[in-house]
This record gives C-alpha cells, structure tokens and sequence, in this order.
C-alpha cells in the first residue's frame, strides 16, 4: 500500500490517499478537491472516509463527489456536525458537507483490496473513529503526537475522551500513527512519552476505570 499525505486548508488537515492495485481510499478531505485529484492521480477512488465531521477535515467532498461517484462513510453521531456550522471560517462555508453518507461504526468493512477496521473514539467529537488499513492507524483528530485532541463543549466531552483513550493500550505498539495533524508517530512512541495521554490514563486510574 501506498500513502500519500497533504495537510489542506487554513487549519493544515492532514488528507490521506491510500492507494493499492490502482485504486484508493481518500481519508479527510479537508479543503481544495483540486489538490486531492493529484494525490489521486490516476487511481480509482473507491471510498472517501472521514474520522469525523469537523469542517476542516470534510470540506472537499462535496466537489469531489462531483468528480467521483463513490460513498462517503462517518459515523453517524457525527450528523448533528453537518447541520451545526456556527462557528465556522468564511474560507470553509461555501464548501460545507451535508451529507449523504454511508454510516460506518465500530468493525471491519472490505473496501475493494482495503481492510478497513473502525474504532469508534468518542471524546473529540462524539462520532470521531480511527481506522486502522494493514499496520497504519489513522486517529483523526483523537490522537496526535505528544497531544491528544480537544474537547470542545459542543460536540466533544472529555470523560468520553479518557475512556476512549484507554483502548489505545490494547493496540500493537508498532502501528503508525498517521493523524488528522501533524508528522506521523507509533501507538508505543505516544502510550510512552505523550504527557497529555499520560494524564488521561492517570485520571483513569483514580476513577478506577478499566476495560472489560
Ligand atoms: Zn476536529
């Protein structure tokens, strides 16, 4: 598999192509169609999946589904994002996403000769997933190196955050982490040195929290 990478936008996105015999994934299109029509080359675009439904991560498909006709998979506790845009950059408002979409949860779904297993991650926003393709993980906005991700009183809650977190440590150390900003990590790199995941879990542990 190969991946391509471009952070877009004002708020820099990472916009993920995956690509394998001649097709690809599109991973958070966050802004300018334009720019992922070259990281797609001339691949067939099979699926766009979002980690979740912030504008900054979701602002290219609209014109990208008018290139491709191809699904757009979320979760859908993700929806009340789409219809809720207060707050959002002028640069960002012509292009907002509405949906449709084809509601994707926790599990593993067959995307032509992509694997794609979905951790549902709620804290970040409450429909925020990664997806783990072969020994990548895309955290979206859940995880990034040495942070983890905001929980704006909107559509985030940090309690869903922490016991989100704690799942990370069931993962293979090994995968890399490919997030939603930022350079690239690995699960063991961040369960190691990153001081705010190190704050959740010890929040955790003084609740008491652990994972059946
Ligand atoms: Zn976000």
């Amino acid at each position: 598999m190969e991946i391509y990478k471009q952070a877009l936008g004002i708020y820099k996105a990472n916009c993920y192509v995956l690509k394998e015999e001649g097709q690809c994934l599109i991973i958070d299109p966050g802004l300018y169609a334009d720019k992922v029509e070259l990281m797609i080359g001339t691949a067939k675009p099979l699926a766009i999946l979002l980690t979740h439904c912030h504008v900054d991560h979701c602002c290219a498909v609209n014109d990208l589904l008018k290139i491709y006709d191809i699904p757009v998979y979320m979760n859908p506790k993700d929806e009340e994002l789409l219809q809720w845009h207060r707050r959002v950059l002028s640069i960002y408002r012509p292009f907002l996403f509405r949906g449709p979409y084809e509601p994707i949860t926790e599990g593993t779904l067959q995307i032509g000769p992509f694997t794609v297993r979905t951790y549902e991650m709620p804290g970040h926003t409450q429909g925020s997933v990664m997806y783990q393709i072969e020994n990548h993980l895309f955290t979206g906005d859940t995880l990034f190196k040495g942070k983890v991700g905001i929980t704006h009183k909107d559509n985030g809650n940090h309690d869903d955050l922490r016991r989100s977190a704690e799942r990370l440590k069931d993962l293979d150390p090994d995968l890399i982490v490919n997030p939603g900003h930022a350079e690239d990590t690995t699960v063991g790199e961040e369960l190691a040195h990153n001081e705010r995941l190190q704050k959740l879990f010890e929040e955790n542990e003084k609740l008491g929290l652990t994972l059946d």
